[in-house]
């Protein structure tokens, strides 16, 4: 046994120190970015906010809603082929460039895959998404889906340390996603005690994947707009949501009625409602590791979309970054022991 001293932080432990400025207005901050891949020949432009690939998150409509605003989403690897056949003939312009495909590491989830890429050969995103990205099986998983794809940008993950984001970098991985047990309705913490603090985590991480060429996704944890422009600023290429992203009428997740207001289901994908949904019941030899919640209903995505994007853009002006590539240099982090003014919270 050892132990690590080194303190490691999550959003809640920092704030950004703003910088003095030459920008007028958040109108003149740009938050696209463009990026070159370590093994795959594309070239993505857009704003580097992902949808996660979760059955009431990473949908066929949330897709389309953000990828109008040149956001991207990761499908959930739930749906069916004839699904896949309905979106894909009424793909709508430029959807194809802001969508991964999802897919676990079975022999079922590769044919999918294949499948999916059959029918649309254009689709450019592999989003390969184990709970535990340490295993030698993943990382031959991303070996082999790299030689069969050479063209694709591999997304793969989940891990938290420098030395396998570069593993996973050099089995063939483009990106890798970033975050063990930070997310809304996750469990892992709890139920295995295994975990990193998502602020350390992307500062290591970044620090691994650019020092290959490769990008990382900083995925759950975020629980407002500044937490989005915290990672951003601690090094992410991209950012992924949950829980910021449920709820709404692209979302997916059963509505529920309670004392007469709106609500909508909202469960992790290794909660028992995912896997009771997916998979017939939690298996005898593990334990669920998600929760199930009701979130308010809160309309449109494009609502909270903007709330985000003009959070962000804001960030970007206290710290006098014209473009959301700037914002990690011209981050300073400082430690602190409050957040938020709570007193008018019910
Ligand atoms: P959020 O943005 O809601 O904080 O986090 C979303 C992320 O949580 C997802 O992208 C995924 O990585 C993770 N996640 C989703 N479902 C589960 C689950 O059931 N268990 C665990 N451990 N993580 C989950």
């Amino acid at each position: 046994m050892r132990i690590e001293y080194d303190i490691k932080l999550g959003f809640k432990d920092v704030m950004i120190r703003p910088k003095r400025s030459t920008l007028k207005s958040r109108s003149e901050v740009n938050l696209e970015r463009e990026f070159k891949f370590l093994h795959s020949p594309v070239v993505w432009r857009g704003i580097p906010i992902m949808a996660a690939n979760m059955d009431t998150v990473g949908t066929f409509m949330m897709a389309q809603a953000l990828s109008e605003k040149n956001l991207f989403t990761a499908i959930h690897k739930h749906y069916s082929m004839a699904d896949w056949s309905v979106f894909l003939s009424n793909l709508p312009q430029g959807a194809e460039n802001n969508i991964a495909v999802s897919t676990g590491t079975s022999l079922t989830d590769s044919k999918k895959l294949a499948k999916v890429f059959e029918i649309n050969p254009n689709l450019k995103f592999i989003c390969i998404d184990v709970a535990n990205g340490y295993s030698e099986h993943f990382a031959h998983f991303v070996k082999q889906t790299r030689e069969l794809y050479p063209e694709k940008v591999i997304i793969a993950g989940n891990v938290v340390t420098g030395e396998m984001v570069e593993e996973l970098l050099l089995s063939g991985a483009d990106i890798v996603k970033v975050g063990i047990g930070p997310g809304s309705v996750c469990t892992t913490r709890v139920k295995t005690g295994v975990g990193y603090p998502q602020l350390s985590a992307i500062i290591e991480c970044a620090d691994a994947a650019h020092g290959l060429g490769g990008q990382i996704i900083s995925d759950g944890g975020c629980t407002s707009p500044g937490d989005i422009a915290k990672a951003f600023g601690a090094g992410a290429d991209f950012v992924m949501l949950g829980g910021m992203l449920a709820g709404h009428d692209e979302s997916g997740g059963e509505m529920i009625e309670k004392n007469g207001k709106p609500f909508r289901k909202f469960y992790g994908m290794s909660s028992s409602t995912a896997m009771e949904k997916h998979v017939g019941g939690v298996a005898d030899y593990r334990a669920s590791e998600g929760k199930t919640v009701e979130v308010a209903y809160k309309g449109p995505v494009e609502g909270t979309l903007q709330d985000i994007l003009g959070g962000l853009r804001s960030t970007c002006t206290y710290v006098g970054a014209s473009r959301l590539k700037e914002l990690t240099k011209r981050t300073t982090f400082i430690r602190v022991n409050e957040q938020e003014n709570r007193v008018y919270d019910s």
